[in-house]
């Protein structure tokens, strides 16, 4: 009896189809990698571009989620990560907040409750809709000063983008920097010590601030996310313990050379994130506990590679200056990667996460 009822039982869990479901096995620890505007035009016109096997094709899993946002066919960045971190369709400029402006609860928020460290890099601001969204909740995205406040306030454990500007330069006049020092935070930015030069232990939080504002993009100098990416991903392995960490990190401005129309501004910003999807994958592959998402929030630019194109000469297009409604890859490795295969709205990202994480 014991054994045709467990027979039933996988009889019952094969025909549960891989769209719905969530999770069978746990994930220590969750990095979440967005390429904000990186679509499939994105990664094939750099996949071609760059001549050689990407990081992206060491993923067995590929999924395609549906990124429209709650009333808008198009997404924008803030409803796109909005829908990973809590789950819920918003409209478009909404930062972790549900249609109804309430604040809905993030997974990093989350795995914070639980003692898990997080951390939040970005080629933004830090205050920017990709990384807000997961430790903000606010009306709208434009509101970066009520951002920088909430994630002054947040427990995030490590924190490195630009903005510094939206801390120290505020309208109301407060110092969120001096405060979240006397928070137990290390703080430093780009004017006071190189990300290299950092010393901290990981009894501290750390906030570094790249920029004032936004950082560069890489065609003109910018250089620290690979580095950035390594800092918090050593932090949160040695902070976390048994407990697993939780780390989101943004490659910003392959949607801003989409929405610029420029193809070598998306190579750039691409060739540098896709090696920081690499580098993270090796890292992923020899802990064997960690699952790695990669995905885009939505397509920028509505870009096409044309006829004509041969690798060293591609012939694009785009077809717009916006964000497109394209279906948006995933890519999945580790623990619960299976999940991560079939075609799913955006939210279920966060469904399926949070089942890998066993909340
Ligand atoms: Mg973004
Ligand atoms: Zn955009």
């Amino acid at each position: 009896m014991i054994i045709l009822l467990a027979m039933l039982g996988l009889m019952i869990s094969c025909q549960t189809p891989a769209v719905d479901g969530n999770a069978t096995s746990r994930a220590k620890n969750v990095i979440l990698l967005i390429g904000d505007g990186m679509a499939l035009p994105q990664i094939t016109l750099g996949m071609y571009h760059l001549d050689r096997m990407i990081s992206l094709e060491r993923f067995a899993v590929v999924g395609l989620h549906k990124s429209h946002a709650y009333d808008d066919l198009i997404t924008d960045s803030a409803a796109g990560a909005t829908a990973f971190s809590c789950g819920v369709k918003t409209y478009n400029g909404a930062i972790g907040v549900g249609p109804d402006t309430v604040a809905v609860k993030t997974i990093l928020e989350m795995c914070e409750d639980r003692g898990m460290p997080t951390g939040l890099v970005a080629t933004s601001t830090i205050v920017h809709a990709t990384p807000a969204s997961f430790a903000a909740h606010v009306k709208s995205r434009r509101d970066y000063e009520d951002i920088a406040l909430d994630m002054s306030d947040s427990e995030v454990d490590i924190m490195i983008g630009g903005g510094k500007k939206y801390f120290d330069r505020r309208e109301d006049e407060k110092d969120l920097l001096s405060d979240m020092q006397e928070n137990g935070y290390m703080v430093s930015h780009f004017a006071d010590k190189d990300l290299g030069e950092l010393s901290f232990d990981v009894d501290q939080n750390v906030m570094y601030l790249t920029a004032d504002s936004d950082p560069l993009p890489v065609a003109q100098g910018r250089d620290y996310l690979p580095q950035a990416s390594d800092v918090a991903l050593s932090y949160l392995a040695e902070k976390s313990g048994d407990k697993g960490f939780f780390l989101m990190i943004e490659g910003s401005q392959i949607d801003w050379g989409g929405h610029a129309n420029n193809q070598d501004y998306v190579l750039s910003e691409f060739t540098e994130y896709e090696k920081v999807i690499g580098n993270m994958l090796n890292w992923a592959e020899q802990d064997g506990e960690t699952l790695v998402v990669v995905t885009a929030d939505h397509e920028t630019g509505g870009l096409t590679i044309n006829p004509g194109s041969r690798r060293d000469s591609l012939v694009t297009a785009f077809t717009t200056g916006k964000h497109t409604a394209m279906m948006v890859p995933v890519f999945a490795h580790g623990p619960g990667a299976d999940a991560f295969a079939g075609i799913y709205e955006n939210t279920a990202i966060f469904d399926k996460l949070k089942s890998v994480l066993g909340f």
